[in-house]
């Protein structure tokens, strides 16, 4: 998940705005949650969650609605009580997306409403083998990419981000594979959701996560730079990358084992030309995360969590308009996305090249946002400073 914006689809919306009462919780509604009380779901929602016994539930959305109300009753004065009201509301879905069963009950909706809508995934995706070492994106949900790597030699394999196990599972089976390990990067369901239906399929499979991150039926938890091994040829290293969130993870497949460049599976930290929001960190941190993928090598291929090459290359067409290597990468992927084709891998040479959130140390950059280093500032937190700026500019460019 890099978006919580979360959106119901038309019917939903109609019946909001005609005061019927919706089936959806507020962390799934795209109307305000003061709209979705007002239209009568909060009660429901509060009914039915008294009837399936979620009591922890039940009383954290009593809570919430209730300091949203009196957020909005001028309590306050105006600006300040629409700021702090947006805010509220962004925390309200935010929690309930990720500590309730709520979340949980979105994502499986999201996955049947992205299953009906493609069967056979949202994107063409080709195998990449390096030397028997086989990568398989897996197009899920609506832009997620799940991915199976195997070695072809030992027909073990290892999974990052099961988020819907059907496609996975189908994966697995075309190649006859045994499931060794998940790789989770972090908790949000859209990468999460399928660890644990994967593993009742293959009792034996190990689940990596970081424990802060509440990883759905992890048995191996993980610190920075651990190693995880599937077989004699498949050498992931892990490291910590907090920022999207508290314990967010990110997974380096050793190329020497195999005599190949490595690959970095980098979940909601970075995409093509973009980087994940930052939930749960300041740009400190996310600063700090985005230096780790800046110090590997540049022949390192790049597979991230999510489809968004075109939109984030257009993003980045407004921050620095000159760039020639952005311009040639945004014609490609224009290419390859009129025919839905996957977009990966990039690699880290190309991506310091054109990323802005991989350059926040470039004075191009510093132009373009209009900033300047403060006397008083030093260079990490002016380059903090810069990745903040250059994330608001993203995400008024995403509302636009
Ligand atoms: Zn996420």
């Amino acid at each position: 998940m890099t978006n919580p914006q979360l959106l119901p689809d038309a019917v939903d919306r109609a019946a909001h705005r005609s005061g019927q009462v919706c089936s959806l919780p507020p962390s799934v509604c795209g109307v305000s949650l003061h709209g979705w009380v007002k239209c009568g779901g909060g009660i429901s929602l509060f009914v039915g969650l008294i009837k399936y016994k979620l009591l922890h539930q039940s009383i954290l959305l009593l809570l919430l609605l209730l300091l949203f109300q009196l957020l909005r009753s001028g309590h306050t004065s105006y600006s300040l009580g629409r700021t702090l009201g947006s805010t509220f509301t962004f925390l309200c879905r935010y929690s309930l997306y990720t500590r309730t069963k709520l979340g949980y009950m979105f994502y499986k909706r999201q996955m049947k409403k992205a299953r009906e809508k493609y069967p056979a995934g949202h994107s063409r995706a080709q195998p990449t083998n390096i030397n028997g070492i086989k990568i398989i994106p897996v197009p899920v949900l609506s832009d997620n990419y799940s991915y199976v790597i195997i070695d072809t030699a030992s027909s073990l394999a290892a999974v990052v981000d099961p988020a819907d196990p059907q496609f996975v599972q189908a994966c697995l089976e075309e190649e006859g594979v045994t499931l060794e390990a998940i790789l989770c990067t972090h908790k949000h369901w859209d990468h999460s959701g399928g660890n644990r239906a994967l593993r009742r399929l293959h009792s034996s499979c190990r689940v990596y996560g970081n424990l802060m991150d509440n990883i759905p039926g992890l048995t191996h938890p993980l610190t920075d730079k651990d190693t995880i091994d599937v077989g004699t040829r498949l050498r992931f290293r892990a490291f910590y990358t907090p920022g999207h969130t508290v314990g967010h993870m990110i997974y380096l497949l050793d190329g020497r084992a195999f005599g190949g460049p490595s690959s970095l599976f980098s979940g909601d930290l970075v995409f093509l030309s973009g980087c994940g929001r930052m939930f749960e960190g300041s740009a400190s941190t996310m600063l700090s995360s985005l230096d780790t993928v800046g110090s590997l090598n540049d022949d390192t291929l790049l597979w991230p969590g999510h489809e968004y090459a075109e939109d984030n290359l257009l993003f980045a067409a407004e921050v620095e308009p000159g760039n020639v290597v952005r311009e040639q990468k945004l014609q490609w992927v224009l290419q390859q996305r009129g025919q839905r084709l996957c977009t990966c891998p990039s690699t880290l040479a190309e991506e310091k090249q054109y990323n802005p959130f991989l350059r926040s140390h470039t004075q191009d950059l510093h132009r373009a946002l209009g900033l300047q280093q403060n006397q008083d500032e030093d260079w990490t937190s002016y380059r903090a400073r810069v990745l903040e700026e250059l994330r608001r500019q993203k995400d008024i460019y995403k509302a636009r």
